[in-house]
């Protein structure tokens, strides 16, 4: 049996039975023969079930909420914003498929020449705990609409999630294997990409999940997209608005418990104002409520499990040791980690080099915008990074100079259906969301007609 236990009183929550080697088989061939018809479906076809899928989960957006908060231990208030953005996705590419994959004429000296746009087959998504909706259906949505069909190994700790999302497929009236949800353990991955039924792989999670999924795919030259981690910078200059910077800050570091790929998790502040923007950050943090996640009054939560915190304390007693200082926080009760501030980071530090997947947060200090960038760029990750400034053409002049995926100027980075969203470095490849998302998994078929 896979258990999920709930984080906040580790009362159990859900389980259930693991598929064994024969049933991950039966699924995969069902999927495969549900994709042959599935892929001739028109796209207003599919868009109307879409449409359907959002307007389920609109409808009953409590009862998946709760699921989540239960499992995982995020307030209920983002739980159920969670779901409205999984709607909204739906929405979005019912909407916006058919644009995504029109065909795209190329002049050349034939009569006629252009790119198609057709779908693969069945794609295997393993996804992690920390958003359990959002990373299945940031995957799920677009891989659908393009025509194929998607099987998924979600995280251990969230099969109740993931039984919920194969059920939001069924009440929209998608045939049967379309979306199947496998409940497996990682030992079983292997066997899944190397079935041939089986065409590509996505992966939200850890660097060390990533790469060993990679290096299957491409043992099998299977197509692979790998969100892993970040550790994004804040980037405070001396000219930005200092109160809404504070707010911007505390909402990136700390939602969601800081386990959030895209979080901010280095705070890098121009000197001359480290004093009055540390002192504002800290009376800001001191406003974060803890307490039951299924309250509506609590701002923080616990985090996802009990390991999960206590692997967050080894870091953090290491950036003591190198020299960090607590300037707020640093106890752990079981899951729940006090939110916690350090001040004295340096680059050197692994509180710095490492991802930090949990509430704590480190200050630098920088004295120019060259070290700035410097500073942001001397991570190993390469999701995102946010500018704070009133200054845009200073941030247009430096919005060029980060490796990153993405830039955000006075917002933190956050994921929309509209817009690209996946890193450079150790934080993977490939896109999810907007065209460049529902274009991953995709044959772009060249044809020419002379
Ligand atoms: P994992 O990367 O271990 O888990 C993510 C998913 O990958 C789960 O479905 C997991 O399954 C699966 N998985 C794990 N190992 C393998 C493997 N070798 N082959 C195939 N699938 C695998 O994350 P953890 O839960 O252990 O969290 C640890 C760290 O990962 C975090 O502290 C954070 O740094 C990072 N992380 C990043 C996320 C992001 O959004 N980028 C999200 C979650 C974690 P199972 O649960 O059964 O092990």
């Amino acid at each position: 049996m896979i258990q999920s236990i709930n984080p906040y009183n580790q009362e159990l929550v859900y389980e259930t039975a693991e598929f064994d080697v024969s049933d991950v088989e039966n699924a995969v061939n069902k999927a495969d023969e549900q994709y042959k018809k599935w892929r001739e479906v028109s796209f207003a076809e599919r868009s109307k079930l879409m449409q359907a899928a959002g307007r389920e989960l609109r409808a009953n957006s409590q009862e998946y909420a709760k699921i989540i908060t239960q499992e995982m231990g995020k307030p209920i208030k983002q739980a159920e914003a969670e779901i409205e953005k999984c709607a909204k996705l739906c929405d979005y590419y019912a909407e916006h498929a058919s644009k995504h994959l029109a065909d795209k004429i190329i002049e050349t000296d034939a009569q006629k020449s252009y790119v198609t746009y057709e779908p693969i087959g069945v794609v295997l998504a393993i996804m992690p705990w920390n958003y359990p909706f959002w990373q299945v259906m940031r995957f799920a949505v677009p891989a659908l609409m393009a025509g194929n069909v998607g099987i998924l190994k979600h995280a251990s700790n969230v099969m109740k999630s993931a039984a919920s999302i194969e059920k939001v497929f069924k009440k929209a009236g998608f045939p049967d294997g379309c979306f199947t949800n496998l409940p497996v353990n990682s030992k079983m991955v292997e066997g899944i990409i190397r079935n041939p039924k089986v065409k590509a792989v996505t992966l939200t999670g850890s660097e060390a999940a990533g790469k060993s999924v990679a290096a299957i795919a491409g043992s099998e030259i299977k197509k692979s997209v790998l969100e892993l981690g970040g550790s994004n910078a804040l980037i405070v200059f001396a000219d930005c608005d200092l109160q809404k910077t504070v707010s911007t800050c505390v909402e990136a570091r700390f939602q969601n418990a800081g386990q959030s790929c895209i979080a901010g998790k280095r705070l890098l502040v121009e000197s001359s104002i480290a004093e009055e923007f540390t002192k504002a950050f800290l009376d800001s943090v001191k406003k974060l409520k803890p307490g039951d996640p299924m309250s509506e009054d609590t701002t923080i939560g616990t985090m996802a499990r009990i390991d999960l915190a206590e692997e967050l304390e080894k870091q953090l007693k290491t950036a003591l040791d190198q020299g960090a200082e607590i300037l707020l926080g640093g106890n752990r009760d079981k899951a729940y980690f006090e939110p916690t501030v350090l001040g004295n980071v340096t680059e050197e530090m692994e509180v710095f080099t490492e991802e930090i997947f949990g509430p704590v947060i480190g200050i630098t200090t920088f004295e120019n915008e060259q070290e700035a960038v410097q500073l942001s760029n001397a991570s190993p990750f390469g999701l995102g990074v946010t500018i704070f400034t009133n200054d845009l053409d200073k941030a247009a002049r430096l919005i060029p100079r980060f490796d990153d995926g993405a830039v955000f100027v006075n917002e933190l980075v956050k994921s929309d259906q509209r817009l690209p969203f996946g890193g450079t470095k150790k934080s993977g490849y490939g896109r999810e969301l907007s065209q460049d998302g529902i274009q991953e998994f995709v044959n772009k078929k060249t044809v020419y007609i002379k």
